[in-house]
């Protein structure tokens, strides 16, 4: 029953703009079902096969959001139903994607993830590494991917003014990322802010949140 409370009581705190992804990674599909009730559409899962395993046995409405590390080998898998992938960390991992995107004759949603922590424990591309992939000649042919914005983990923390740091510094380039476009580069999604500092992250100018404990509890393991 808390599992409404709790959406309800994050939904009415965040402005209108900001969507809220539930993070139900390791959660049982009854967990999902009861958000799903209270009117959540949106889910984030990270691993590839769990979250295939859910698609098959939740109501099809659902927007399965991929937030978790790509494994290359992995994505068709998720390909025929994927609502937007948020890890994309790799030129490769992008080709692979828009490879198996044009097998099933769509377009797939991505973002960049950015390393912004100086943990070495999270994965990302640099600012160079996003410049060098959307200039390239390569990536003007990849038509069955839309990059739709960035995604950023921010370091562990209790320290705010570190994290409100690495959240201002991803904001900025998704700032200077928008002046550009093309047919499959159209940034307006920032995806920054889990459980523990999601409202720093609005305050920083994300519009996408993942948010899993505070929904859902803790969990036992990741
Ligand atoms: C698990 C996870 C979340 C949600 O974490 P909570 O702290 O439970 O809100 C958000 N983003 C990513 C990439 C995750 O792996």
């Amino acid at each position: 029953m808390f599992i409404k409370e709790n959406l309800h009581k994050i939904k009415t705190n965040i402005p209108a703009n900001v969507e809220l992804v539930a993070v139900s990674k390791t959660k049982p599909v009854s967990d999902i079902l009861e958000a799903y009730k209270a009117g959540q559409r949106a889910f984030g899962e990270n691993k590839i096969q769990e979250m295939a395993k859910k698609y098959e046995e939740l109501p099809k409405d659902i927007q399965w959001h991929m937030i978790g590390h790509l494994q290359r080998n992995k994505v068709k898998y998720m390909a025929h139903f994927v609502h937007l992938i948020h890890g994309v960390d790799s030129f490769k991992t992008l080709k692979e994607i828009n490879k198996q995107a044009l097998k099933h004759n769509r377009v797939i949603n991505c973002l960049l993830q950015l390393k912004i922590a100086k943990e070495d424990t999270k994965f990302g591309l640099s600012i160079t590494d996003v410049n060098d992939i959307i200039t390239s000649e390569d990536f003007a042919s990849l038509k069955n991917i839309n990059i739709k914005g960035l995604m950023g983990m921010a370091s562990f923390t209790e320290d705010k003014s570190i994290i409100r740091a690495e959240f201002n510094m991803l904001n900025a380039f998704f700032v200077e990322l928008k002046k550009v476009s093309s047919f499959n580069l159209n940034p307006s999604i920032l995806s920054m802010g889990m459980s523990g500092d999601y409202k720093i992250a609005i305050e920083a100018g994300s519009n996408m949140i993942r948010v899993g404990s505070l929904i859902f509890g803790k969990r036992n393991y990741t």
